[in-house]
């Protein structure tokens, strides 16, 4: 791995920090993005900022510029993340459009289904949602029972989905169904775009620990799919999904971003606190700041393999596994620091940080769940790089 920059590189970085200085809503590298009181205000904002960050064709920058791309490839991508991260720019509204379908569509699409669908995502013009995961169908997601039957012109979609996040602001659903009950769990799939605005669909928010409601359920009743809306072979969207998959897990900058931006917080607000004074707390400040680092030349590391056009393949589970359990590290450090306060929440007096870390602390006790759970993880390592004996799969 050479982490020397070209010259190409350079300027490139170059060029995205002079924009981002220009058109931040916020003050360069220091502000904070606005408190909202709902989640549709924070996606109304989010949805302005993308289209204003397409504008300047840093969405899909690895995408080609037929669909609003730069046709760079994964180390300019990430170059910009990391000049995202830096400039503390709002997380991407869009991003299950822009991280999961958008390079499932580009490996897997017609000409068409990527005319129609791409620009539109980097744009947050539409906002995408997964339809993966159902209350019998998780970690093994060949058991999905949401089934989409034949009929004139396409099929009819009937089932359940669940923890589909951003589904009550979506317009279009990236959706996995059973369309032949008599083949192989994996073999009779399909990978469909739904309208979320179709007859037939109803989204209900849950409501988490964090009292939102990121995610929902999906209810499909007699839903039509016309014909054109398959991406992939019929019944051989488990392939399609894998792409996706690998994508979700993969060598995707984005939870560097975030956590780049978390311990700069962190380490402000420590300051704040007084906490380096702390000879218990000092020593743990140090190990997040290091191991977000360490994060930090192991996307590098994966990025460069990528570039030279090595599968990814189990790396991006252990990307997953490492971040998410730094995360969780670096959020209990962050509650120490926060101390007494730490059962308090927004509003409440004598809270430093006003439940912004406890709102954080919370909402990161999922990560070792979402976007694959962190046993299957340690399965897919201990499969896939050690070379243990497999599970055994239906
Ligand atoms: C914040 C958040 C957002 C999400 N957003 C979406 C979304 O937008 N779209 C979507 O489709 N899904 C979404 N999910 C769902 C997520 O993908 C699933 O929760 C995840 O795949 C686990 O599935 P499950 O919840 O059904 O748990 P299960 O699969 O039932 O697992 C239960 C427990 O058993 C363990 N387990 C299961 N199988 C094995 C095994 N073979 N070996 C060892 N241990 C095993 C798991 O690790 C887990 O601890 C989201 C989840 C979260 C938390």
């Amino acid at each position: 791995m050479d982490l020397t920059p070209t010259a190409a590189e350079a300027a490139l970085r170059a060029d995205v920090r002079a924009w981002l200085r220009e058109h931040l809503p916020w003050e360069y590298g220091r502000g904070l993005p606005p408190r909202f009181d709902d989640l549709a205000e924070e996606v109304a904002f989010g949805r302005e900022w993308q289209a204003k960050l397409a504008s300047g064709r840093w969405v899909g920058v690895a995408w080609p510029e037929e669909y609003g791309g730069r046709g760079a490839g994964p180390v300019e991508h990430y170059i910009v993340t990391e000049e995202l991260a830096r400039a503390r720019a709002p997380e991407l509204v869009g991003r299950i459009g822009v991280n999961l379908v958008g390079p499932t569509l580009l490996a897997h699409g017609t000409p068409e289904q990527k005319a129609r669908f791409l620009p539109n995502i980097l744009s947050a013009t539409e906002i995408w949602c997964q339809l993966f995961s159902e209350p019998g169908a998780g970690s093994d997601l060949t058991s999905l029972s949401t089934r989409a039957e034949r009929v004139d012109g396409g099929w009819q979609l009937n089932g359940q989905k669940v923890w589909t996040s951003y589904a009550q602001f979506a317009d279009w659903g990236w959706c996995l169904a059973r369309t032949d009950p008599d083949a192989p769990k994996s073999k009779g799939i399909s990978a469909l775009v739904v309208d979320m605005h179709a007859s037939g669909v109803e989204v209900r928010p849950l409501r988490q620990i964090t009292d939102e409601s990121d995610f929902n359920e999906v209810f499909f009743s007699d839903v039509f799919i016309p014909e054109d809306r398959l991406v992939g072979p019929e019944h051989g969207g488990w392939q399609v999904a894998n792409s996706t998959l690998t994508h979700e897990r993969g060598v995707n900058p984005r939870q560097l971003v975030i956590h780049a931006q978390l311990i700069d917080e962190l380490w402000r607000f420590a300051i704040e606190q007084g906490a380096f004074d702390d000879p218990r707390l000092a020593p743990r400040l140090a190990q997040a700041f290091a191991e977000v680092r360490i994060f930090q030349l192991h996307n590098w590391r994966s990025i460069s393999r990528t570039a030279k056009g090595a599968d990814p393949g189990p790396v991006g589970s252990i990307n997953k596994l490492w971040w998410s359990e730094m995360s969780k590290r670096l959020h209990d450090t962050v509650m120490a620091v926060v101390g007494d306060a730490a059962p308090l929440w927004r509003g409440a007096s004598e809270n430093a940080g006003d439940g912004v870390w406890q709102r954080s602390w919370l909402y990161y006790q999922a990560s070792s769940i979402w976007a694959g759970t962190n046993e299957i993880q340690r399965n897919v390592i201990g499969e896939r790089t050690l070379g243990l004996p497999r599970e055994p799969r239906a």
